[in-house]
């Protein structure tokens, strides 16, 4: 069990820099885990190339934020630990798309101009204040952002996609990109039309309904 999510910790890695989503040493994965009584979360480490970490650089880290075996985590672990105990997610992608991060330059959020901004669980995918990376104050704006959806971007950096599993937390992750490369474009432009709050609470109950089926 816990070779198979640090597997899938590398696997999903490698998927970073292969799909395109975080280049290089950018972005982090996380997978929620129990080593005995002890409940926390395996992360990638610091500094090392998403697509050639090893199993023993995996890092696992307390809820209490105790970091173990001497590792070093990536450098943006704190947001990871606070997503955990903000929401009840298991998974957390944080990638340095390229127009996620285009888009957290340039606007406040990314509105409901396309339906499937409803796959986030909420109307609008926010962006969150910038503060320094790897900083407490970034991490609570983060954890404000996010609310209740899966995903936000971080302002002047790149986005943060969550899931019950590292499977949907990906494939969310890849889907936000898609948004904002869509969303980019048809600001070049004009400013797009919006979905309606009351066409979207819609979209939101198909969804859900959707999934659950
Ligand atoms: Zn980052």
């Amino acid at each position: 069990m816990i070779d198979l999510k640090k597997k899938k910790i590398i696997k999903y890695s490698k998927l970073l820099v292969k799909n395109g989503l975080s280049p290089l040493r950018s972005g982090n994965i996380s997978i929620r885990h129990k080593i005995k009584n002890i409940d926390g979360f395996f992360i990638s480490p610091s500094g090392k190339k998403n697509d050639q970490i090893k199993i023993n650089d995996i890092v696992f880290v307390s809820m209490s934020g105790k970091i173990y075996e001497n590792k070093k985590p990536s450098s943006e672990w704190g947001f990871h630990l606070d997503l955990y105990k903000h929401t009840n997610c298991n998974a957390v992608v944080h990638a340095h798309s390229k127009f996620a991060v285009i888009s957290s330059c340039l606007y406040k959020q990314i509105p409901a101009f396309h339906y499937m901004v409803a796959l986030t669980n909420s109307k609008s995918i926010k962006v969150a204040r910038y503060a320094l990376f790897g900083s407490k104050s970034l991490s609570k704006n983060i954890i404000k952002a996010i609310g209740t959806s899966k995903t936000c971007l971080i302002s002047n950096h790149g986005q943060i996609s969550i899931g019950n599993s590292i499977e949907n937390a990906f494939e969310l992750a890849e889907e936000v990109e898609l948004l904002c490369d869509y969303y980019y474009h048809c600001r070049l432009q004009k400013i797009p039309k919006n979905i309606s709050n009351k066409e979207m609470d819609k979209v939101l109950n198909k969804i859900l309904n959707y999934k659950s089926d």
